[in-house]
């Protein structure tokens, strides 16, 4: 590999027994190249179940180390999960489906809620029974054809930022354009698209390529490592050209000082950017953390603007601002948008039904922009042609 080594790659790699002889193992470590390799007799997190971290005080430590640190070793159990958010009451569910592929991101976002989410095991680890995935995968959708299965591979990891050493695009596009009934999206934080570009006869319209957006102060300040903004929609442009849809996270949305004018200015870029009808969805969500995470992130980020501002604890033991505030984010954020394309599918993601009307002045059930990410059952007709599910 003649280019630079991404900054963010793993400095030690540790590789359980029974994953050595796995291919992604080998594939991994000759791409790594000159990097120090240790084998593990049995599965455990190298940072705070060995030896090798075991001098390390501190969550922030540790969990320094451990973006540094990758395991590579076997997945145990299931692979397809419902987005814990689906079985929260309250909270109006967005219908996804997650997978895996391992655990932990190279990337380093001041607010990423992995930084307590992944307290116990910050490791960063990539499962190597690759074959087992994709083999769950095809199961789990093919037993239930008249069901439209979303499938996200961004909920513990960045989707693409592995990509240049496991090639795991290149064997997920194909299998979702074989599978009439589902949709992976990717989604990231990164440019590395050249691979998915190379797939644009193989995806058939079943891949949704998205990127987590933000005010571009945010990107500069908070999220370290990451691709540029500019980067980021240009990544998303050169996938829509090759054929695929596309979609945008705004979440954290973050109240700061000239908000409106910087949020504006990213709907702005996009909309030059990328037609709104390769558009397949766009979310929106407030900052929200563990009240735990503060201290960590005031130690890793002492730069960082986010934990200033009103924010109150909530139930759930997550800070938060305040509902009003929530609530202009929201409604300044969906108003822009819509202003954009009134049929664009927009939705809030970890809100609830009241949030919704207030946000929309309708419920999420009475959106028709949103049937394919709210229906959870129901009747399936392919129209892979236009790229297009309906229920
Ligand atoms: S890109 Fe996402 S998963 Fe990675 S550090 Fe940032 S918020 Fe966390």
């Amino acid at each position: 590999m003649s280019a630079a080594k991404p900054s963010y790659w793993p400095e030690r790699v540790f590789v359980t027994q029974d994953a050595l002889e796995d291919a992604l193992s080998e594939r991994v470590l000759s791409r790594l190249g000159d990097v120090e390799v240790k084998v593990l007799d049995s599965r455990a997190d190298p940072v705070t179940e060995t030896k090798f971290g075991s001098a390390l005080e501190g969550d922030a430590a540790r969990f320094d180390l451990g973006k540094r640190t990758l395991l590579l070793t076997r997945h145990e159990g299931g692979w397809m999960e419902r987005c814990p958010a689906g079985g929260s009451g309250n909270l109006v569910c967005c219908n996804l489906w997650t997978v895996n592929p391992g655990e932990g991101c190279p990337l380093d976002c001041s607010y990423c809620y992995l930084q307590s989410y992944l307290k116990r095991n910050p490791s960063l680890k990539l499962f190597t029974n690759v074959s087992d995935m994709l083999t769950a995968i095809e199961r789990g959708v093919s037993a239930e054809p008249s069901r439209l299965f979303r499938i996200g591979t961004g909920e513990t990891i960045d989707s693409l930022v592995w990509d240049p050493l496991t090639d795991l695009s290149s064997e997920l596009v194909p299998l979702f354009g074989r599978l009439p009934n589902a949709l992976l999206e990717l989604k990231t934080k990164t440019a590395l698209v050249d691979q998915l570009v190379d797939l644009r006869h193989e995806h058939k319209g079943r891949t949704v390529v998205s990127w987590s957006l933000n005010a571009r102060a945010v990107t500069e300040r908070e999220e370290l490592w990451t691709a540029p903004l500019a980067q980021r929609i240009a990544a998303a442009a050169r996938c829509v050209e090759a054929g695929y849809r596309v979609g945008f996270h705004f979440d954290p949305l973050i109240d700061f000082s000239g908000w409106q004018e910087a949020y504006s200015a990213v709907v702005d870029q996009i909309f030059e950017a990328v037609p709104a009808s390769s558009i397949a969805w766009i979310s929106l969500g407030t900052l929200r953390y563990k009240r735990e995470m503060q201290q960590v992130m005031r130690e890793r980020f002492p730069e960082s603007q986010v934990s200033l501002g009103e924010q109150q604890l909530g139930t759930d033991n997550k800070m938060r601002y305040c509902q009003p505030m929530r609530l202009r984010l929201l409604r300044f954020m969906w108003d822009r948008l819509k202003k954009e394309s009134r049929d664009l599918p927009v939705y809030m993601c970890m809100e609830g039904s009241s949030s919704w009307r207030a946000v929309s002045g309708t419920a999420s059930s009475e959106d028709g922009s949103l049937v394919e990410i709210i229906s959870r059952k129901g009747r399936l007709e392919d129209q892979a042609a236009e790229g297009v599910f309906l229920q």
